[in-house]
């Protein structure tokens, strides 16, 4: 790979004022991995991108091993768009597309922004699956390339949202706000955790914060699963949750009965 640009910010931070405002031309990043036929990070068959690198540390993250940028394998733009192109019939006859997901896309804003700015070029949908942790200026030259964003809200309280993540929940509720504003078609993610997530008063707070949006199409509440706790052993890292349960049926029913309430499509 020639003449490649990669970001410049630095691999281990903490804070979000650390990510570059002013977006400039990128032509290369990080990720962990691509898969040529998702079907579950927005509609149709979608050709997915992990970004490696999260300022967040969720307790159940099942990808633990993008945390930081370094995890990942340098992939320039160039050839990252080939690739995508090879399964164009694919998405465009399922209604697909492109996801960016993670680790956290925002923090390689420009080189994201421009994957999906050479998407919407060729008429490929473009998602960004984001928590939301994020310099909302640079996030907001992303979105412009944006169709539709998948974003996850970890919780509502916010004493409880540091708890699982250990950031501050403001960036992402600003983020939401803001995605409203501009009126981007939005997929709110909401992960249930038995002993954590699931006490009435934060899903009622959550509810009421995204019933008024009128650009949420639905929120899909995303029951707890185990699935990455291996990596954790495997890298060293004590994972918290294993005494934990995945939700039962009346739980994950219970849930969406709340959202329903307040006339949210909650699936
Ligand atoms: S935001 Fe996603 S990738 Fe980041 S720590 Fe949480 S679950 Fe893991």
């Amino acid at each position: 790979m020639h003449n490649l640009k990669f970001p410049t910010f630095p691999i281990e931070h903490d804070t979000i004022e650390n990510i570059p405002v002013v977006p400039e031309i990128i032509n290369a990043g990080y990720i962990h991995s691509v898969e040529s036929c998702g079907t579950v990070d927005g509609p149709g068959i979608r050709f997915l991108i992990f970004t490696s690198g999260c300022p967040l540390r969720c307790l159940y993250c099942s990808n633990v091993d993008c945390r930081y940028l370094e995890n990942g394998k340098p992939a320039s733009v160039e050839e990252l768009v080939a690739e995508i192109q090879k399964y164009t019939s694919y998405m465009k006859s399922s209604g697909g597309g492109v996801t960016i997901s993670g680790g956290e896309p925002l923090m390689q804003p420009e080189f994201v922004r421009e994957i999906f700015q050479q998407c919407q070029r060729l008429g490929i949908h473009t998602a960004l699956n984001t928590s939301g942790f994020c310099n909302l200026e640079s996030a907001k030259s992303v979105l412009e390339f944006v169709d539709l964003v998948l974003l996850d809200i970890k919780s509502f309280d916010p004493k409880t949202y540091t708890r699982v993540t250990g950031c501050d929940i403001e960036p992402t509720l600003a983020l939401a706000k803001y995605l409203n504003t501009i009126n981007k078609p939005t997929w709110i993610r909401f992960v249930l955790v038995p002993g954590l997530t699931d006490q009435p008063e934060n899903i009622n707070g959550l509810a009421d914060f995204i019933a008024p949006f009128n650009n949420v199409e639905r929120l899909e509440v995303l029951p707890f699963h185990k699935m990455g706790e291996y990596k954790w052993s495997e890298l060293g890292f004590k994972y918290l949750l294993e005494n934990t349960l995945p939700p039962s049926p009346e739980q994950l029913q219970a849930t969406l009965n709340i959202f329903r309430s307040k006339e949210i499509f909650a699936i």
